[in-house]
């Protein structure tokens, strides 16, 4: 059936006339149809449809490329059965397996995620007109000529045999269900007539390789042979079409008539102004940067509340973003909280919705076996209960934890019985026993999942049990209808996968492969979330195209998202994807940064744009497309978003509307931090003021120095570190380990006579120390045991921690007179200083301290890692100075001098790292040491505790990063 059509191009200079050009072709728009990019992007065009034509009377219909399909499909007149992207994914598995044993063994496993990627590959040849056949013959075709007999064309021709029979065997089990997809859905569009048919089409999108929502040639081709549609309407900016798709466009709609849009009511040339910060030596950047996301939406808040923007106004802004999340869950918090109203409507993952995450909290419980670390999160999460809707304690949760890791458990079930039968008697344990009980009763009903099942009855049961231990919903809750929505959301979809397996495909599961199904499954789900009526728009870029805005703010721009980064496709290299049609990174890159440059002059008045330099605490790099702004050649306009201070004041506690005037999760915010102390106080940036002296350990003195708030929060808050569930031990515990065997082993050998350890008694001490390290591991379990044991005795292939220690003293000829192990160090001591002597309080413990017939003595300390910057250092320099004041009297009236100390490094290139390299340093050492403690001591006193690392590394694996607001921003 041919339908005479009229195809034409409109091309429009920019955004503005973009809009409009939509706007006209909307008219009196009856049985007409506008594709969009998303459904955000159908929000703001329909919301600038009415504010262009007024109430829409004949509203058009506003698609998204999937719902053109099912519209389409719909309108037939005997619409076949068409399969959900479940029951699809549940028939390409059956066809892959099934072709796999035609080409047993493959290089590679089928797994369901695998098969994933296969059909995203099978739809993207066949949206670009490729057939099956012709991809495999594409394929051998490249590969052959390059090289048969290679291991890796083989590997690949296997593949592409596979995956082409797979595709087939696909094919075929759709035809003989009699059902379709897309790709069966577009033959029966051309061929039959609809009941209601689609007479007139807008399309606001380019292809795929510009616009990721774009059109592909298939696509294209179903545009040209629809029957009964008479005209298709492409409107694209300039800027756009030159990034190559112009080209394409001509080759997918041979014909194609073009035309410059006629646009009215808009002067020409008129261009928003940039909005740039100033800078301090009077030069103007054209970009503002943040410290982070939350603080890029802290600055546009205080920007507004400065310029006293009117509600008119914040319904004309918007703030512009590549990826809704975080900032759709920081807007309450900044936006919200400062009385400034927005308003969202995205689709946001599914799987980003709290609840969903305890779905993935009961899978990583069974699949973990029960670990401690799972175990407590299932016990803790806000949306499950398994114990009859009564909540157990915070503390017995926490207190269970503490006991659990005291007790070495790593998970499984019967090591949980068998340890709440013996369960301790002290005081924690007392504490964790009701949470004890709730874990117990948990484990045993997930146990069940461990035994491998058909996957319809595993995903069955899952979904019966989240549904029986979901936590009842608290009454008057705001975010109850949200959460229940979505649980609603989440059971269905695991009733749908359940039946399209038991219908289609039903395998044997194991709880991994069921996790991966179900976590796949809510990872592709989306969750549409929308709040306010009115304010400022939150929208991604690609909706931000429809929307008519006086003021828009990009933010967001760092690298890896301005532009996305590409999918990566898992099966062919770049040049055969080529062959086969796929576009190349040039061209796409090229329409982002036209969509950029578009979206830059798409506001009436004014553009900002913001950076950051921490994402989750990591830094980032601004993006690349920012170096493009000046080539677009906007006016500008210095102006402060306030970034510059963001990091030390709280703008939200600047009164903009009464709290009375706001909405109530608004209002409970404003009042919340208007009543709080201001952020710019010195409390919030590590200063408390003065602090009464005490007593401190030389070692808490020396974390001080690797970063003042790591002792603030370590020795002064108290803080407990997350105890590690690693199989092999922990840095701390193997650090009392070593220091255990050392001591040990030195008490044995001196209890037997011996003194200095020399070449001639080597083998004597290699034997004690092995009893020693033997008797120490004997609790551990064999793996734990076999590391530590080759860690202090060495192997074949290298020394151990031992020879280290031995060698160091055997190397030396004054005799060892008497050993103090372990030494304790307390009281008061006599520091010299540039301001002259001064006594002060302190604690420690000496490693080893070797008294020489020589009167002088050697300190020793044991160092896991790498030693300390010598010009850091505490412990061991001032244990040598407190050591030498205590031994005054030690062995009569003797004086005991510092003749040596080192460290017995176990971490860094050499064993044995001597604190001073010459006897010569020795006093300047010591003198700098003891200035350093006083000064530490004085800051300390005077209560200065800012989060400043002495290297920026430190805080990668600092225990209290959590609970650290790093105040520098990237420049350290
Ligand atoms: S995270 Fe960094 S700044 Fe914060 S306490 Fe740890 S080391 Fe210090």
């Amino acid at each position: 059936m041919i339908t005479l059509r009229r195809t034409r191009l409109l091309r429009v200079a920019d955004l503005p006339d973009f809009r409009r050009t939509i706007s006209v072709l909307c008219r009196g728009a009856a049985r007409r149809a506008v594709l969009v990019p998303s459904r955000a992007a159908a929000i703001e065009l329909t919301r600038t449809l009415v504010e262009l034509n007024g109430s829409l009377t004949e509203a058009p219909l506003v698609l998204t490329r999937d719902q053109l399909y099912d519209e389409l499909h719909a309108r037939l007149e005997r619409p076949p059965i068409r399969l959900s992207a479940i029951e699809r994914e549940a028939i390409a598995q059956a066809a892959a397996i099934s072709a796999g044993d035609r080409f047993a063994p493959l290089p590679f496993q089928i797994r369901p995620g695998l098969v994933v990627e296969m059909m995203r590959f099978y739809d993207q040849l066949r949206r670009q007109s490729q057939r099956v056949d012709r991809f495999e013959e594409l394929i051998v075709d490249s590969l052959g000529s390059t090289g048969r007999g290679d291991r890796g064309v083989e590997r690949l021709l296997t593949q592409t045999r596979f995956l082409a029979s797979a595709f087939r065997a696909y094919e075929r089990r759709l035809i003989e269900r009699g059902s379709c997809d897309e790709h069966l859905l577009r033959a029966r569009l051309i061929s039959e007539p609809a009941r209601q048919p689609l007479r007139h089409l807008v399309v606001s999108v380019a292809d795929w390789i510009a616009d990721p929502a774009g059109l592909f040639p298939a696509d294209f081709d179903l545009l040209t042979r629809l029957p009964h549609l008479q005209s298709v309407d492409i409107v694209c900016t300039e800027a756009v079409l030159r990034s190559g798709f112009h080209e394409r466009v001509r080759r997918w709609l041979p014909g194609l008539e073009e035309g410059v849009a006629e646009v009215s009511g808009r002067l020409p040339f008129a261009r928003p102004t940039l909005i740039c910060p100033a800078t301090k030596d009077g030069s103007a950047d054209l970009w503002h940067t943040c410290r982070d996301r939350e603080e890029e939406l802290i600055a546009i808040a205080r920007r507004f509340k400065q310029e006293g923007q009117s509600e008119a106004n914040f319904d004309r802004a918007a703030i512009v973003f590549k990826h809704p999340l975080p900032y759709l869950y920081l807007a309450p918090d900044t936006l919200g909280a400062a009385g400034v109203p927005y308003h969202l409507s995205d689709a946001l993952p599914l799987a980003a919705e709290p609840v969903a995450a305890a779905v993935d909290v009961v899978i990583d419980a069974i699949e973990t076996r029960f670990s401690r670390n799972a175990l407590i999160a299932l016990l803790r999460s806000p949306h499950l209960c398994f114990n009859d809707g009564a909540s157990v304690q915070q503390a017995a949760i926490g207190a269970l934890d503490r006991t659990l890791s005291n007790l070495r458990y790593l998970g499984d079930a019967s090591r949980l019985e068998a340890l709440a039968r013996n369960w301790p008697n002290d005081r924690a344990a007392k504490e964790a026993a009701p949470a004890l009980q709730v874990a117990l009763a948990a484990v045993r009903r997930l146990l069940g999942f461990l035994e491998p099942a058909a996957a319809a009855d595993q995903i069955e049961q899952l979904a019966v049990l989240l549904e029986r231990h979901f936590r009842p919903l608290p009454e008057g809750d705001p975010l109850a209808a949200r959460e229940l929505r979505a649980r609603v959301i989440i059971l269905r979809l695991l009733r749908g996968l359940a039946a399209a397996h038991a219908a289609h495909h039903n395998p044997c599961w194991s709880i991994d492969e069921l996790g991966a199904a179900v976590r796949r499954l809510l990872g592709q789900e989306t969750f549409l979330v929308e709040s306010g009526t009115g304010g400022i728009r939150l929208v991604d870029d690609q909706a931000a195209r429809y929307g008519e805005y006086n003021d828009v703010t990009i933010v967001g721009l760092v690298e890896n998202e301005w532009p996305d980064e590409p999918r990566r496709n898992v099966f062919y290299s770049s040049p055969l994807l080529k062959a086969l049609g796929w576009p190349s990174e040039k061209d796409r890159r090229a329409a982002a940064d036209a969509h950029f440059a578009d979206l830059l002059q798409s506001p009436a008045d004014t553009i900002a744009l913001t950076t950051f330099t921490l994402d989750d605490d990591s830094p980032v790099a601004r993006s690349l497309q920012l170096d493009d702004v000046s080539r677009v050649g906007l006016p500008t306009e210095t102006s402060d978003l306030g970034t510059d201070v963001a990091t030390t004041s709280d703008p939200l506690t600047e009164e903009l509307l009464p709290p009375d005037a706001l909405p109530l999760p608004a209002h409970a915010w404003s009042v919340m931090r208007t009543s709080r102390s201001s952020a710019e106080q010195p409390q919030f940036h590590g200063q408390l003021g003065p602090q009464a002296s005490r007593s401190w350990s030389v070692s808490a003195l020396e974390t001080y120095l690797a970063c003042p708030f790591k002792f603030f929060a370590q020795h002064v808050l108290r803080l407990e570190e997350e105890p590690d569930d690693e199989e092999v031990m922990d840095p701390r515990r193997r650090g009392q380990l070593v220091h255990e065997v050392f001591e040990q082993f030195f008490r044995t050998w001196q209890a037997a006579g011996y003194g200095q350890i020399t070449a001639s008694n080597l083998e004597a001490a290699r034997r004690m120390l092995t009893e020693v390290v033997e008797r120490s591991l004997a609790s551990l379990p064999e793996g734990e045991a076999g590391l530590e044991r080759t860690r202090i005795l060495g192997s074949s292939a290298a020394a151990g921690l031992g020879e280290a220690v031995f060698r160091m003293e055997a190397e030396r000829p004054v005799p060892v007179v008497e050993r103090l192990l372990e030494h304790p160090l307390r009281g008061r001591f006599v520091m010299e200083t540039a301001n002259g002597s001064r006594v002060v309080e302190l604690r420690g413990k000496a490693d080893r301290l070797d008294l020489l017939a020589d009167g002088t003595f050697r300190l020793i300390d044991y160092k896991l890692g790498w030693p300390p910057d010598r010009t850091r250092a505490l412990q061991l320099p001032i244990y040598g100075v407190c050591a030498e004041q205590r031994l005054a009297e030690h062995r009569g009236d003797r004086r005991w001098m510092l003749g040596e100390a080192v460290y017995i490094a176990f971490g860094g290139p050499r064993r044995v790292v001597p604190l001073f390299a010459q006897p010569a340093d020795r006093d300047e050492v010591l003198r700098a040491a003891q200035q350093r403690l006083v000064d530490t001591l004085d800051a300390v006193d005077r209560g200065e505790f800012p989060p400043s690392p002495d290297d920026v590394y430190r805080c990668e694996t600092c225990s209290f990063a959590a609970v650290c607001r790093k105040d520098y921003v990237g420049d350290v």
